[in-house]
């Protein structure tokens, strides 16, 4: 069985994890919020000297070489103080640099993952299109080989860090038979940088959530990518988008998870602070009720996001669980964050106190990665013998300790 210690390098990360965000987000973070300001030295910056922009990249590709565990802890305490540091080590981390060690050629590697792990480059993914999120076989972009380069043609929306990474792990169709089919064989994946010509992004418009990060779209005009920079073989860019979704759900969940700690611990706070009827409003049953509830989320959304890392240190497939995970955690974090309001009346209607901006933060994630309804249905369709995982030709490397 296992145990539910944390190792010291664990403890240690979270911790700095912790105080770096306490020390160097928090207090600006309200109003980087209000004006739509991504903080990019900052943020960025502050997250490659701790090394969370390559936390479980091996040593040898340029990263920390930290277990899956601790790459869960780094979100659950980023996204405690906002939700746009977690998505950093969402599409960064878990989406972008996990795919690449597992996917990516010895030469990508090298050109990509060890920059990017070193936070000297920063990456993105680029699956949902204007016309394209849940039914991603509706993509439209399209990879035409000339040569010794590829072509693609298409547009890329709801991209988290668009305006501001370096490269992209793109999904094409490169074969266009099968595009007519929607066969996913027909899908391609592709780095693409953003200095290529014809590439040319800008922020979505009236984004009213995670408002201090940066969410965009991207153009791809006649866009040449060489062929080295194709991942995996042709045709098998649905599996590794599906396999980058594994590890960026899994980081998604542990967020929430942070996110329902932030609901709590500001409510606790408020209850004891806010009088009503001459006593604490603490004291009120139905207050104490969402107080509670909120802890009982917050318990079983961090067992399961710790159940994945742990499947995942051991090398284990684990689809299933990490979208059971994402999946609870971020409803969970739906209602605290509603409850959270709730307990604050008047004033948690106002970016006052946090929890307003927890509120609007918390429920991109219900959308991201595979809507609350597309995880409900794989998990039924799991229970019900639809669905089954399949061994895939490259698997994530268990931890190495
Ligand atoms: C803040 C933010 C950041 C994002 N970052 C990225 C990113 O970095 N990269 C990226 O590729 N994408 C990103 N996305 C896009 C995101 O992944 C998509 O929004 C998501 O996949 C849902 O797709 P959609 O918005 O097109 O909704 P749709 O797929 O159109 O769904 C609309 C509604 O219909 C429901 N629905 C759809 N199909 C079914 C079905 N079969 N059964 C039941 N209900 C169904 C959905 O659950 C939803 O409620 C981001 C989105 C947001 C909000």
């Amino acid at each position: 069985m296992i145990g539910f210690d944390l190792s010291d390098e664990q403890r240690l990360l979270e911790q700095s994890v912790r105080e770096w965000a306490a020390r160097e987000v928090a207090p600006h973070i309200a109003e980087d919020d209000r004006q739509h300001h991504f903080d990019r030295d900052r943020i960025l910056g502050g997250m490659a000297r701790l090394g969370l922009l390559g936390i479980s990249i091996p040593q040898e590709y340029g990263g920390a070489g930290m277990d899956y565990i601790c790459l869960g802890l780094a979100s659950e305490e980023l996204e405690y103080v906002d939700t746009s540091l977690r998505v950093i080590m969402s599409v960064h981390g878990g989406l972008n640099c996990l795919t690449l060690l597992a996917w990516g050629t010895e030469e990508q590697k090298q050109r990509y993952l060890v920059p990017q792990a070193q936070g000297t480059r920063v990456a993105g993914y680029a699956l949902t299109e204007p016309g394209a999120g849940s039914d991603a076989r509706a993509i439209q972009t399209t990879a035409v080989k000339k040569g010794d380069r590829y072509i693609l043609n298409g547009e890329k929306s709801w991209i988290s860090l668009a305006d501001v990474a370096d490269n992209f792990l793109v999904i094409a169709w490169t074969d266009t038979d099968k595009k007519q089919q929607r066969d996913p064989s027909g899908l391609s994946a592709f780095i693409v940088e953003r200095t290529f010509a014809g590439f040319s992004s800008g922020p979505m418009k009236a984004k009213w959530g995670i408002l201090a990060g940066n969410t965009g779209w991207f153009k791809l005009d006649d866009v040449e990518v060489p062929a080295e920079n194709l991942v995996g073989k042709p045709g098998e860019g649905f599996k590794i988008a599906m396999f980058a979704l594994d590890q960026g759900r899994y980081t998604v969940a542990a967020g929430a998870t942070g996110l329902i700690r932030a609901c709590r611990d500001a409510s606790v706070k408020y209850a004891k602070e806010r009088h009503a009827f001459g006593v604490e409003i603490g004291q009120h049953q139905l207050v104490k009720e969402m107080i509670a509830q909120m802890e009982s989320d917050y318990q079983a959304a961090r067992l399961l996001w710790m159940r994945s890392g742990w499947m995942k240190n051991e090398g284990r497939r684990n689809t299933r669980e990490t979208g059971l995970a994402k999946w609870f955690a971020t409803v969970a974090s739906e209602r605290a964050a509603g409850d959270a309001v709730q307990v604050h009346g008047a004033n948690g209607y106002s970016d006052e106190y946090p929890v307003g901006r927890f509120y609007r933060n918390c429920k991109g994630a219900v959308i991201y990665e595979g809507t609350r309804e597309i995880h409900k249905l794989m998990q039924a369709d799991y229970l019900l013998g639809y669905r089954t995982d399949r061994p895939t030709r490259c698997e994530l490397p268990p931890a190495s300790q």
